[in-house]
């Protein structure tokens, strides 16, 4: 069935991109309608000097405004790297937005896509970087239509000047959604994620000091400044700061793009932002940061969802992307989707990975889970793999083991 559905999917890209079906552009806020709301004023302080790289970094650190891709560094911490390394510097924005479940960048860019692109311009000023890369996944058109169009039009008014964009599409590849593999790509090579260090920061695209950032954490940008880095903080609940926009789908009554305080828990999210579980369907568990992020049981649907919270139980956040599941849903199809999804994602650059994915599906398809030989794999997958695919791949295995070890028949 999979097969099947890429087939479809790439006959339709290979026809939007053949000229002979048109992307279905939304409706978003245009240049005209963003400038009218004071869009590009923050950039204009930021261009005259009124605001120094110092103090977008600061307003970054105050609000608690973290990397929003997965890795939730801290961004005015990332600013203050790069802005004190010498010499050429490029800014790189990872729209491959490729974790399964994850759709958050793609709705804003559809609705709003210059919010993310005068963040990019304020951060690129900021740290005084040469050029603008923003590397978009192929599967989004519409988004790739919008950003062409947008960004001429800001060269045609004089916003984009010395720091311009270049738009590069991706290939479809999840592992190029990895920074490092993203630079690869960007840098006209195969996609295969770096050894670290050094850490792009320091030697990224082209062997320069590189600022990279996901879609979400420029869209905020803006705001931070304008309402203040005291409103952004003040968002989150329990103690942390922020909005977070969690992709919610599965089996909740009101799927969707959920912008939310940081820190909120699984229950108060399907109960306040999604109108609860689909009918006829009680909660059974949760993917909290898609493929990756392992999965939790609904016991645990009372821990806030954010950078660190999770890690107790073997699972995180990462890109917020959350899949909801219920009693009519069998854990042990949902672990072996995932680790064939890894299969055939893996770059295949180093053996725990690549044979690791292989070796785990054929496990998981066994009718009784060979719990032992399962938990060696895994940890030679975590401890020897190169990249995060790797160490990470295993994870919704471990969870199903953990916490649903009676659907996994050991
Ligand atoms: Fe490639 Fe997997 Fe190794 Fe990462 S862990 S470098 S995806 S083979």
């Amino acid at each position: 069935k999979r097969a099947v559905d890429n087939a479809s999917e790439m006959t339709v890209l290979s026809s939007v991109y053949a000229g002979e079906i048109e992307p279905s552009i939304p409706d978003y806020v245009g240049l005209t309608a963003y400038l009218a709301d004071g869009g590009y004023n923050v950039l204009q302080r930021v261009r005259s000097g009124e605001l120094k790289a110092e103090d977008i970094a600061e307003y970054a650190l105050a609000a608690g405004l973290r990397g929003l891709g997965g890795a939730g560094f801290p961004t005015g911490t990332k600013w203050k790297i790069v802005n004190d390394l010498p010499g050429t510097k490029y800014l790189t924005i990872n729209g491959d937005e490729g974790e399964p479940g994850t759709f958050k960048d793609r709705v804003h860019l559809e609705r709003d896509p210059h919010r993310m692109l005068e963040g990019a311009l304020i951060a690129a000023h900021a740290v005084g970087v040469e050029r603008i890369y923003i590397y978009m996944r192929d599967e989004y058109p519409a988004v790739l239509e919008i950003l062409k169009t947008e960004i001429a039009l800001l060269r045609e008014n004089g916003i984009v000047t010395s720091i311009d964009f270049e738009l590069r599409r991706g290939a479809g590849a999840y592992i190029c959604g990895e920074e490092s593999a993203m630079i690869e790509s960007i840098e006209g090579k195969r996609g295969l994620p770096r050894h670290r260090p050094p850490y792009i920061a320091q030697v990224g695209l082209f062997g320069r000091p590189t600022l990279n950032h996901n879609i979400e954490t420029l869209f905020w940008i803006r705001d931070i400044v304008e309402k203040g880095s005291e409103w952004f903080a003040t968002q989150g609940r329990r103690d942390h700061k922020g909005f977070r926009s969690f992709s919610v789908s599965g089996r909740v009554k009101s799927p969707g793009v959920k912008i939310a305080p940081a820190g909120i828990t699984m229950n108060e999210l399907i109960a306040e932002y999604c109108d609860g579980m689909d009918e006829g369907h009680s909660f059974k568990g949760y993917l909290p940061g898609g493929a990756s992020g392992g999965i939790l049981p609904s016991s645990l649907a009372d821990e806030p969802l954010d950078f660190g919270t999770l890690e107790k139980h073997g699972c995180f956040i990462g890109s917020h992307a959350i899949v909801v599941f219920s009693d009519k849903d069998d854990m042990r199809d949902v672990a072996l989707n995932l680790m064939r999804f890894f299969e055939h994602e893996s770059c295949g650059q180093c053996t725990p990975c690549r044979s690791g994915t292989e070796k785990m599906v054929a496990l998981l398809q066994d009718e009784t889970w060979n719990k032992d030989k399962i938990a060696d794999l895994d940890v030679v997958m975590r401890s020897a793999s190169i990249c995060g695919l790797g160490q990470a791949a295993s994870n919704p295995v471990a969870s199903v083991l953990k916490f649903f070890a009676e659907e996994a028949g050991s």
